[in-house]
């Protein structure tokens, strides 16, 4: 037997302790659509509620997700510095798929 699957072997009699496992998730989660809420302090669900996105400073094509409730705290703080705010809906799935039907639609 090699040295992973005792390792294997081992992590299965003795399994990570649920806080280790939530921590894990957490951080999987952080900031995913449809995962939870990128600021660290709220961390809300987003499943099945309004989303917004924020773009990831230096990265051209990566988000962080927000709650609605924090998405608002930071457009309204954009807003009192007179700046354009970071955050935007993210658009629901359903209307999503319909723009790409209707994109290749011959006109
Ligand atoms: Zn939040």
């Amino acid at each position: 037997m090699g040295r992973y699957t005792d390792m294997l072997r081992k992590r299965l009699r003795n399994p990570l302790p649920p806080a280790a496992v939530a921590s894990v998730e957490r951080r999987v989660l952080k900031g995913q659509k449809d995962g939870n809420c990128n600021r660290t302090a709220c961390q809300a669900p987003l499943r099945g509620r309004k989303q917004w996105r924020m773009k990831a400073v230096g990265f051209e094509n990566l988000f962080h997700h927000y709650c609605d409730t924090c998405a608002n705290l930071f457009n309204s703080y954009d807003r009192s510095q007179g700046k354009a705010p970071r955050c935007e809906v993210v658009p629901d799935r359903l209307r999503d798929e319909v723009e790409i039907v209707l994109a290749g639609e011959p006109s």
